[in-house]
């Protein structure tokens, strides 16, 4: 008999496979290992830290070798607290006095070293609590046999970090998890990875038997158990049409992004995450053009240090060489508000320029980790032309001298689609945040709201004044809100002229192949009819 357990749809797409139990609840009663066994097992427990130790060492001699010395030192702290002695004798005491699992030992002890850190009051300490939870994590992985992009069934655990996501789910079928949130940052990796996902199932989907066979059908939200032959065979063929889909998309991935009368336009990926680089260079992103650097810093205490910026971004960009890399300063505020900045009013760019320090270093860091890439600095939430001046001002200090990257500003908000015309002039490019502008534009609420109606006459009549801007100050225009690779508002944007469309990772190869399918002239005549159309006539 089929049983589905309730969650909430995270990722879309429908998956088919064999669960792969990464955490349990309770597991503790219910397996025990037996006092023979237990040397053994704690030998498992220290060689998979070990085995982790080393995959970070071999990070941090990259990073050496390319000179980067203040980011190895950061990653070289992950070795340090593999080897701490503190947590080897908590796994120890775990796996050989109280018969824990290897896997268990080592999330459980990191737990412990977690919260330990987590209470103590110099922040930069205890913002290394999520580090060592990330190393346990890890680390039981390794025990339980999983090595970064092996594992091809669907996953089950607690709650995963971004991180996590992106090296276990690399090659999974679909993520499913008893916590988490559809805002999570691991979901926004997943989305972007084009892995199915359904989150808040509750404990009881930790109870899965390992290997038991299970449909994951994140556009419904359900995770299936005992999954009756109509439906498997119904997601076994939705999972083959993704997969056609993305194989299409790698194999055409050298032709141009062009459309049939021969307008060329730059399709970029948006990301967070090496992995979602990868995938979108694999589907012939020409480069990102939306790096959301606040997504690696939500849980942060404090302003993110210099180092760790360069730490992070030098990882995330190092696929780019050569290529675009559009890196958005922080975009803090709404819900992506940090603890630390709690209370605080403004949002993006705003918040930024109150703390100059924090932007000369996030400038720093930027600058330092975008050597070899073509690089251009975004500003986020941008209300003014003044904004833009003071960014470029503190750049200038940051590179005394040397060439500056490009600099753009997120139009998307209506002050800033009003003012396009004077920070147009300021800027090297523009970037249109549809999803912020709609939402703004029309009074929603971009975290209720389930919909983005940008095809909305209000919203494309400030898109349009932001293209005649861009057009004057002969800059380029692209869009990186989701407007880029909806199939409906999409050939309104390129008839309006956008120059790019930045997507989701996974995403990119379709939104390709859509530019081949378009003909220019007929958008052009879509956008027009849409401009000249009255509120009420308008989708949305
Ligand atoms: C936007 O608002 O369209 C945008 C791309 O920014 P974010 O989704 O990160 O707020
Ligand atoms: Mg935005």
């Amino acid at each position: 008999m089929e049983r589905a357990l309730k969650g909430v749809s995270a990722a879309p797409g429908v998956a088919f496979g064999a669960a792969v139990v990464l955490d349990r609840v309770g597991a503790g009663e219910a397996s025990i290992i037996v006092a023979s066994e237990r040397a053994a097992e704690l030998g498992r427990a220290l060689k998979a830290l070990d085995v982790v130790a080393r995959e970070l060492e071999h990070i941090v001699s990259g990073l050496r070798e390319a000179g980067r010395i203040a980011e190895a030192d950061i990653v070289e702290t992950g070795v340090l607290m593999a080897a701490d002695p503190g947590l080897t004798a908590r796994v120890e005491a775990l796996v050989m006095t109280s018969g824990r699992p290897a896997a268990e030992a080592l999330r459980e002890a990191a737990d412990e070293s977690a919260q330990a850190l987590a209470q103590l009051a110099d922040p930069v300490l205890s913002e290394r609590a999520d580090d060592v939870r990330s190393l346990g994590r890890r680390a039981a992985a390794r025990a339980n046999g999983f090595r970064p992009g092996t594992v091809s069934g669907v996953l089950i655990a607690t709650t995963l970090g971004p991180a996590d996501v992106a090296e276990l789910a690399t090659n999974a079928k679909g993520v499913a998890l008893a916590g988490g949130g559809v805002t999570a940052h691991a979901a926004i990796v997943a989305r972007s990875l084009g892995v199915p996902m359904v989150v808040g199932l509750g404990a009881d989907v930790l109870d899965l038997v390992d290997g038991e066979e299970v449909v994951l059908d994140g556009d419904g939200g359900l995770l299936v158990r005992h999954p009756e032959p109509g439906r498997v065979a119904a997601a076994r063929a939705e999972a083959e049409r993704r997969h056609g889909a993305r194989r299409q998309a790698i194999a055409h991935r050298l032709e141009p992004a062009q459309t049939k009368d021969g307008r060329r336009i730059r399709v970029l990926a948006n990301a967070a995450s090496v992995a979602e680089v990868n995938e979108a260079l694999q589907q012939g992103a020409e480069g990102v053009g939306l790096l959301r650097t606040e997504l690696l810093f939500l849980d942060a205490q404090a302003w993110p240090a210099f180092a760790e910026q360069a730490s992070f971004l030098s990882l995330i960009l190092a696929p780019l060489t050569g290529r675009i890399a559009t890196v958005r300063l922080l975009d803090f505020g709404g819900d992506k508000t940090p603890p630390f900045l709690r209370g605080a009013a403004g949002r993006g760019i705003e918040l930024q320029l109150e703390s100059p320090d924090a932007l000369r270093s996030q400038l720093a860091a930027i600058v330092d980790a975008g050597i070899n890439v073509k690089l251009r600095i975004l500003i986020p939430m941008v209300t003014s032309s003044e904004q833009v001046r003071a960014v470029r001002e503190m750049l200038a200090t940051v590179l005394a001298g040397r060439p500056s990257p490009q600099v753009g500003a997120m139009i998307e908000t209506p002050e800033a689609a009003h003012r396009a015309a004077e920070i147009a002039r300021e800027c090297d490019f523009l970037s249109l945040g549809t999803n912020d502008l709609t939402q703004l534009v029309l009074g929603l609420d971009r975290e209720q709201s389930k919909s983005a109606p940008v095809a909305n006459v209000k919203v494309l009549r400030l898109i349009d004044a932001t293209m005649r801007a861009a057009r004057d100050a002969r800059i380029a225009v692209d869009v990186c809100g989701e407007a880029a690779s909806d199939a409906a508002a999409m050939p309104i944007m390129v008839g309006l002229g956008v120059d790019e469309l930045s997507v989701a990772a996974a995403r990119v190869g379709e939104v390709r192949s859509w530019v081949r399918g378009l003909d220019y002239a007929a958008c052009r005549e879509i956008s027009e009819r849409r401009l000249l159309s009255q509120p009420a006539d308008t989708a949305g």
